[in-house]
């Protein structure tokens, strides 16, 4: 059986105040599930205070970024060596905004995998094709090259999530029909097959990311192919992240 995910990407918001003030208001909204793992992205430099108010509760704490180097001369990067000495369990690769605003690849993506991987920590590698790609028919071409390349130095056996965000859904207001978002989950599922077995394809948790919100939640979680959510708006406010949690049990 495969865990229901549902992470919420706090991308450049939240000081750490604001954290924790949000921690206190949203545990005690959400209802209890076994199969089911909340995870929250926030910035790095919120993560010390997450990891303290978190760590007597059931909510993995993740980092949206880092170098693939344990450490070095890299002025202003934080290291994935660091990120697991804090205590942190997964780290975001390749969310849409680091690829197009930070030129990152599917090659340099892959050494972040492998990074993420050798420090005991989950990466959840984000894929996810743009508008003009979408409409020139190549969705299933562009998502699978960015797995195929993004895990090309990966531990398929190993710890491992994949988000499918569609670019053109990220923070738009429009979002995939389940029936888009299905066909595609299904598609990365039948080429992490290929890759890397029968097994690793049934177990790894294939999240859908773009404009989630509490009313849409339920339908797109649904899906048999989608196995949980990357929430970016929706997550800053604890009653729509706890609302979106609360739908989510399969
Ligand atoms: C995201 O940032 O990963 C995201 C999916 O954002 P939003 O939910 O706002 O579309």
């Amino acid at each position: 059986m495969r865990t229901f995910v549902i992470a919420a990407n706090w991308k450049m918001y939240k000081t750490p105040h604001e954290a924790k003030r949000f921690v206190m208001e949203f545990l005690p909204l959400i209802t209890r599930s076994l199969h089911r793992r909340i995870m929250i992205f926030p910035t790095a430099l919120c993560l010390p205070t997450m990891l303290e108010v978190t760590k007597d509760h059931n909510l993995d704490i993740g980092a949206q970024n880092c170098h693939f180097q344990a450490e070095g001369a890299f002025t202003g990067e934080n290291s994935p060596k660091t990120i697991a000495d804090l205590g942190a369990r997964a780290v975001l690769v390749g969310h849409s905004e680091r690829r197009a605003l930070f030129g990152e690849t599917d090659s340099y993506l892959a050494q972040k995998v492998k990074a993420v991987q050798d420090f005991g920590m989950s990466p959840m590698l984000c894929v996810g094709e743009s508008l003009a790609e979408r409409d020139a028919g190549q969705t299933e071409a562009v998502i699978e090259k960015q797995l195929r390349e993004g895990l090309s130095k990966a531990d398929l056996q190993g710890r491992l999530i994949i988000a499918y965000e569609p670019v053109w859904a990220i923070g738009t207001g429009k979002v995939a029909t389940p029936d888009q978002a299905e066909k595609a989950h299904k598609y990365l599922r039948s080429v992490l097959h290929e890759l890397a077995g029968e097994n690793v394809a049934t177990q790894t948790s294939i999240l859908y990311g773009g404009s989630v919100k509490p009313n849409n939640a339920a339908e797109i979680g649904s899906q048999l192919n989608i196995d949980g959510f990357l929430v970016g708006g929706a997550s800053l406010e604890p009653k729509d992240f706890a609302t979106i949690v609360n739908v989510s049990i399969k």
